[in-house]
């Protein structure tokens, strides 16, 4: 991998000047469209290609845009050609994901991409999260390829919890499964800036990074900073995983979803959420963003 690094007496331009093309699928979802403002701050925006299902989607994002459906195998390879590194952000599609991405997984060896760098699961060799099955196929497709890989195991996004917050005011009471589990997410925004210098800098081929927040908490310690933060008396109330799917099924979710997200619920009861290690905060050389802040920001934009 060459980088071509402007003379650091040059203030005129600090991004890195690389040669290399760098793709990023899922661009235009929440996570990647925040990856590829991070680069763009980073490298060249010329240097970075978004790979896209819907271009029409991607209008403005200022790089190139090639169309990127994971479904359509054959057209795969050809929207890879020149792409050195990519950065495959798991899709959303439950159940399709493994299948998915073992296509991109393919016409990235045919493309002869030279470094894969995957988002996966937190722990997700250990987690008894219903969505880690898939990662593994993924991780494990990563390594029969011969394509040198990098796992970024990403932890919960904060954002699944503050995006029930005018729910929960509404209702009297913050819900859930978790009890008294430990979760160290994190909002996308650290994890898209971890994945950005990961991909422009050096030395991360062959490691499995688990990310997540720095500081843990419970549902309850998220119910009391939202009373906290809006002076509303917002209790946590823990429910059986069956009827705190009822719940979610009768606000509009669909069964299977409900389920499932009753069932993470359960599995963060159990820490699957939680990880002391740091290595998030260690790779963005910050601290990452306290949930109190995730909230603060959820407040402000509602
Ligand atoms: P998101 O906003 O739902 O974005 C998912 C992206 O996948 C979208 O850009 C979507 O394309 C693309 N996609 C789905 N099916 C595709 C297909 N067949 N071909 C091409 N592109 C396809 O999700 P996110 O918030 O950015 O998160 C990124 C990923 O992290 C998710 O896809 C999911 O695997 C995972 N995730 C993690 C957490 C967590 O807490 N760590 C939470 C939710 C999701 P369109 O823009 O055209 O729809």
């Amino acid at each position: 991998m060459q980088f071509h690094l402007f003379n650091k007496q040059d203030n005129s331009n600090h991004k890195k000047r690389i040669k290399m093309k760098i793709g990023v699928t899922g661009a235009t979802g929440q996570l990647g469209r925040m990856v590829v403002d991070k680069l763009k701050e980073k490298v060249s925006a010329n240097s970075v290609v978004a790979l896209v299902r819907n271009p029409e989607k991607a209008a403005g994002m200022g790089v190139e845009v090639r169309s990127f459906d994971y479904n359509q195998s054959e057209n795969l390879a050809l929207s890879l050609q020149g792409i050195d590194k990519l950065l495959l952000i798991s899709s959303n599609e439950i159940g399709q994901r493994a299948k998915q991405h073992a296509n991109i997984i393919h016409a990235a060896k045919q493309a002869g991409v030279q470094w894969i760098v995957y988002t996966s699961l937190l722990h997700a060799d250990k987690s008894t999260l219903s969505l880690a099955g898939e990662h593994l196929a993924t991780e494990e497709a990563l390594k029969e390829s011969g394509i040198p890989y990098t796992l970024l195991r990403n932890g919960w996004y904060t954002e699944n919890y503050t995006a029930s917050i005018a729910g929960a005011l509404a209702a009297g009471a913050f819900v859930g499964s978790a009890g008294d589990g430990k979760i160290s997410s994190a909002p996308r925004m650290d994890f898209a800036e971890a994945a950005a210098i990961v991909l422009t800098s050096e030395g991360h081929a062959g490691k499995v990074y688990e990310l997540a927040g720095d500081q843990y908490y419970t549902l309850k310690d998220l119910a009391a900073e939202i009373s906290k933060q809006t002076g509303k008396e917002l209790p946590y109330q823990n429910l059986p995983e069956s009827e705190y799917a009822r719940i979610l099924k009768s606000i509009g979710l669909p069964e299977t979803f409900a389920l499932a997200i009753a069932g993470w619920d359960v599995s963060a009861s159990h820490d699957d959420l939680f990880d002391n290690s740091g290595q998030l905060s260690a790779l963005l050389g910050r601290s990452t963003t306290p949930l109190s802040q995730v909230v603060a920001d959820a407040l402000a934009a509602k």
